[in-house]
């Protein structure tokens, strides 16, 4: 990453995350290096991006987003020759999906349409007894899917962002278009642009205004996640385990404890600063005793909140604007965009360039009716 203002570039991404990094790296990827990321914060990565469980899970109920899911995995696993990260970015330590056999039986049909049927298995959930801390799971079966894994999320962002310029500390304050393109207003000064693009999370609503952008249907939401105290049972290799019927999962954080969260979701102001509830802890404890008993009286040793920003549908929002000219979105991850990642900068950078439209799923066109 290039730390750099310049007064001027082609294409001005607001929002140093995954959505905005990854749309940095396949502009270049096919051939338009004049971008310019502006991050708010004093480096990239540090909200939803740098906050989040690190998991990559391509089990969902939506085979569109799976396939999406599916492609960033194999991307994450296996980086093209021009992507350059520290360190390996993904650790296939798969995950289980623990349901009835109904509930798993249908993530698996999803999943057999995506991924390669070897890459998967349905088993009893008792299997996990092996790791103590997952002993007793009341749930009587589990989707084991060997190709999902934990991503270290530095890596992936250092990789992404190699080559690209970034202004930090540098907040997007509005934009006005004119015949050439468009001006746009900056804490540290104005930058002239051909192309817009809003990829900032849960504060895209509030940029796209700022661009005259009458499109407001993000809806930002709040989710909690815990670090427990260290155990020596908690084993660094063992796969994130989630309860889809309870809603809560347990992963190993890699340094000997686990990360847990309750998957809960309220609605948020992000014009206000984002503070974790109290409230959220009991939630937590309630579903650990439910699915995860061995879990029930843990420790935390910390916890913070996160943003994940839906849009009406729960898919993905990317591509051009349907009323202003020259503005593209990024935006509406939910909470795939760190798996999604090399995906929605592929959707979106081929829609900016325009190589390909975005398949009019993610399209924002598609809220116009
Ligand atoms: C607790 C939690 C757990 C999650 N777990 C997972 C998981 O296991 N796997 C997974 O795939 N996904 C997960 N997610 C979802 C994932 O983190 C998000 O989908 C993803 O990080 C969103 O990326 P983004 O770039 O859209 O948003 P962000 O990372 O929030 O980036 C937006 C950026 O825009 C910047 N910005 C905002 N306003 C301005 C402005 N005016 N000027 C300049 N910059 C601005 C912000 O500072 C921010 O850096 C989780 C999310 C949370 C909260």
């Amino acid at each position: 990453m290039k730390s750099v203002f310049k007064s001027s570039a082609r294409v001005v991404i607001v929002g140093g995350g995954f959505a905005g990094a990854s749309t940095a790296w396949w502009l270049r990827k096919f051939g338009e290096t004049d971008s310019l990321i502006l991050e708010r914060e004093v480096g990239p990565g540090m909200q939803a991006s740098g906050q989040n469980a690190a998991m990559a899970r391509q089990a969902t109920q939506d085979l569109f987003i799976t396939r999406l899911l599916a492609e960033g995995v194999r991307f994450l696993a296996t980086p093209p020759p021009e992507f350059r990260a520290p360190r390996p970015v993904l650790r296939r330590l798969g995950s289980a999906l623990l349901g009835s056999d109904a509930q798993v039986g249908k993530l698996a049909d999803v999943l057999r349409r995506a991924i390669p049927s070897d890459e998967f298995e349905i088993g009893p959930a008792a299997n996990l007894a092996t790791h103590p801390y997952l002993s007793g799971i009341p749930a009587p079966m589990a989707l084991y899917t060997r190709s999902d894994g934990m991503v270290d999320l530095d890596a992936l962002l250092s990789g992404f962002l190699r080559n690209t310029d970034v202004a930090t500390s540098c907040a997007f304050l509005s934009a006005a278009r004119d015949p050439d393109g468009w001006t746009v207003q900056t804490s540290r000064g104005d930058i002239r642009c051909y192309t817009l693009v809003i990829a900032a999370g849960a504060w895209g609503n509030l940029c796209g205004s700022g661009a005259g952008a009458g499109l407001r249907l993000l809806r930002p939401t709040t989710r909690h996640l815990f670090q427990s105290v260290r155990g020596k049972d908690f084993c660094r290799d063992a796969p994130f385990v989630w309860d889809t019927a309870a809603e809560v999962y347990v992963r190993p954080d890699g340094g000997g404890s686990l990360y847990m969260s309750a998957c809960d979701q309220d609605d948020c102001d992000p014009s206000a600063p984002i503070l974790p509830s109290n409230r959220i802890q009991e939630i937590l404890r309630g579903k650990l005793a439910r699915a995860f008993p061995a879990l029930a009286a843990i420790r935390y040793h910390r916890y913070w909140v996160g943003t994940r920003t839906l849009s009406p549908d729960n898919r993905f929002v990317i591509g051009p604007d349907p009323r202003t000219a020259g503005l593209f979105w990024a935006a509406g991850l939910g909470g795939h965009g760190v798996t999604a990642s090399p995906a929605i900068g592929r959707i979106a950078a081929q829609s900016i360039l325009g190589l390909q439209d975005p398949p009019p799923e993610l399209s924002p066109a598609r809220f116009e009716k």
